[in-house]
């Protein structure tokens, strides 16, 4: 496979970055988001390879033509190995099946109970030896309606070239979400509690990497679902997946309960690699501007109604912008403008042409709150199979679109992260698993904070001393 040595914004004014630099700033200067300048096709019989390896091999194997020289082979290859060795299943994401030709891709063996930390636990090792290698000491500051903020609590606890900040939307996360952000006890991690909801944590988060005095001051990080790396590491368990269901001799399907399009974007990545993957079916719960705007070609915001799904209610979809850069044909003044828009008007009009791009690789459908109580109550009743709130937005959509070719659900978190729902909906309350069992017992430690920059700001200069 050919590699990829540059990575340029999706707005078309910022400078093109290596792998390492891309990952370690976030989100490009000119507000957009960094992807590969071209994406490496693997060819056919590299993907037939992958039938039986480990996941670590496959994922060295898929990931290596992204990283360019900023990490050497062996280098890399340990990275992985150390990502996924804290991990609660030998098969790292395993598949299930609940149906005819209807599987469900396990994505919560990872030491927070979600697929984040496929992504967080491989970053944490990239970020640790690239800045061990430089002597540079980075701030990490990302937003979380749940899952992010734990998953990077747990992958930089007690690194020490980085403090991490988390800022999340008070009394909007489930009680396990918010432990396992809060009892962490090295003096590296700070859990913000933010008056508002996830997307006023999202606006203040990227109000930070625009203000450039700040952001170099005290060396800004970000690892939101916009980084680079994270989409890469997300990209893996797609061809895995697909090649233990006959890829690449016969197509598969996914449905991906979405929010900000990060975890679809990283299959659509996949696609684009070559992996014959039919459909990419976008599963949103009452919070649907994804869905809607597939339908009509709105893309409007209308305010966050919380849901029983909270790692999925935002009304911005931050990684949606990935895609249009491609359906507007890699113009960026053109993104650009259409986030303008957004920024000033509340949304926008995707052009004709674009839709009808999109529509050639994704599908959609928006699945209500009685709907995933009612899906969690199924799939407990018929097959046994305890499920969470996101993963049953994603089995009730993705009933609408089962065919011969095999279907995928991506299963995003445990059931346990969130108890409450799964008891209303099956009457038992499921354990968390055994190696997390005291997190009700730990002292917890966060910061209440208002909705404000400058306030945030001051904050964040007190505690790291820059
Ligand atoms: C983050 C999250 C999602 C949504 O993923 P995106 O990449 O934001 O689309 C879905 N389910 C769970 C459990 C999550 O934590």
């Amino acid at each position: 496979m050919r590699h990829v040595s540059r990575y340029v914004s999706t707005r078309g004014d910022a400078p093109a970055l290596s792998f390492e630099q891309a990952m370690l700033t976030g989100l490009a200067r000119d507000g957009g988001l960094y992807v590969p300048e071209s994406v490496p096709v693997m060819p056919h019989e590299q993907i037939a390879a992958l039938a039986g390896l480990s996941y670590e091999e496959a994922a060295y194997r898929i990931m290596r033509p992204f990283v360019g020289d900023s990490f050497g082979d062996d280098e890399f290859r340990a990275i992985i190995d150390r990502a996924y060795a804290g991990f609660g299943h030998s098969a790292r994401a395993p598949l299930t099946q609940i149906g005819p030709n209807h599987f469900l891709l396990e994505l919560f063996h990872g030491p927070t109970l979600a697929f984040k930390d496929f992504a967080m636990q491989l970053i944490g090792q990239l970020f640790q030896v690239a800045l061990e290698r430089s002597g540079q000491r980075v701030t990490i500051v990302g937003a979380t309606s749940g899952d992010t903020g734990s998953a990077a609590i747990e992958a930089f606890r007690g690194l020490s070239n980085v403090d991490v900040f988390i800022l999340f939307p008070r009394g909007r996360v489930s009680e396990v979400q918010r432990r396992q952000m809060t009892t962490p006890v090295e003096s590296n991690v700070h859990a913000l509690a933010l008056e508002g909801d996830f997307d006023d944590c999202q606006a203040r988060l990227k109000d930070m990497f625009n203000d450039f005095e700040f952001r170099d001051a005290v060396g800004l990080a970000g690892v939101n679902s916009i980084n680079w790396a994270r989409v890469l590491a997300q990209v893996v368990y797609y061809f895995t997946s697909a090649v233990s269901l006959g890829a690449p001799h016969r197509p598969v399907s996914f449905t991906v309960p979405t929010g900000n399009f990060g975890d679809i974007f990283a299959g659509y990545i996949a696609r684009a690699m070559g992996l014959p993957i039919e459909k990419l079916v976008i599963a949103t719960n009452q919070n649907d501007i994804l869905h809607r705007a597939l339908s009509t070609g709105a893309y409007t915001t209308t305010g966050v109604a919380p849901s029983i799904s909270p790692s999925m209610d935002i009304q911005v979809s931050s990684n949606f912008e990935r895609v249009l850069f491609d359906a507007y044909g890699r113009d960026g003044r053109a993104v650009a403008q259409l986030m303008d828009e957004l920024k000033t008007e509340g949304g926008f009009t995707i052009s004709q042409g674009a839709l009808e791009t999109l529509r050639a690789t994704f599908e959609s459908g928006r699945c209500s709150e009685d709907e995933t109580y009612a899906t969690i109550r199924t799939e407990h009743d018929r097959n046994g199979e305890t499920i969470c709130p996101h993963t049953a937005v994603g089995v009730n959509v993705a009933g609408g679109f089962l065919s011969e070719v095999p279907m995928v659900t991506l299963s995003t978190a445990h059931p346990a992260k969130f108890p409450d729902a799964v008891e209303k909906a099956t009457g038992q309350r499921p354990p968390l698993p055994d190696r997390m069992a005291d997190l009700f017992d730990r002292p917890e430690r966060m910061t209440e904070v208002p909705n404000d920059l400058a306030a945030l700001e001051a904050l964040i200069r007190e505690r790291t001393g820059r």
